[in-house]
């Protein structure tokens, strides 16, 4: 977790937004799967340390998007190399995650209506990291 991102994400402008974010959805299921309950609400365009202090970036409901665990995840794995012991949070912070066992390492490539055939990756093992590449 980088440090400017933590201090967003504990703030009160950040957690208010968030929940008034979600009491405005009329359907609180995942954004993405449209079958799990939402959990997360992510930022379409990323915080970075340029925009972290622009409302319009951090606050705004149409950069949000509220999704649930698994989409979440696969939306963060799609940009980075991304370790399987971690995972995000509720609140996009990255944290340690202990599989069961071995979890399956692909997604299900379910189509619902586009958006998910796309995703063809191959999973190569270095050293512990996963890399993904398409
Ligand atoms: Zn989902
Ligand atoms: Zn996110």
């Amino acid at each position: 977790m980088k440090e400017y991102a933590e201090k967003f994400y504990k703030s009160d402008a950040w957690k208010k937004c968030r929940i008034a974010f979600i009491k405005s959805l009329p359907d609180k299921t995942c954004n993405r799967c449209k079958e799990k309950p939402g959990k997360i609400v992510h930022h379409k365009e990323e915080i970075t340390p340029l925009n972290i202090n622009n409302p319009m970036v951090t606050l705004n409901f149409e950069n949000l998007e509220y999704v649930c665990q698994d989409c979440h995840n696969k939306e963060h794995h799609s940009n980075l190399a991304v370790r399987e012991d971690v995972m995000f949070d509720s609140d996009g912070n990255l944290v340690k995650n202990i599989p069961p066992h071995k979890k399956q390492r692909c997604f299900p490539l379910r189509d619902r209506g586009g958006g998910l055939q796309k995703i063809h990756r191959s999973h190569t093992r270095e050293g512990g990291t996963i890399k993904e590449s398409r």
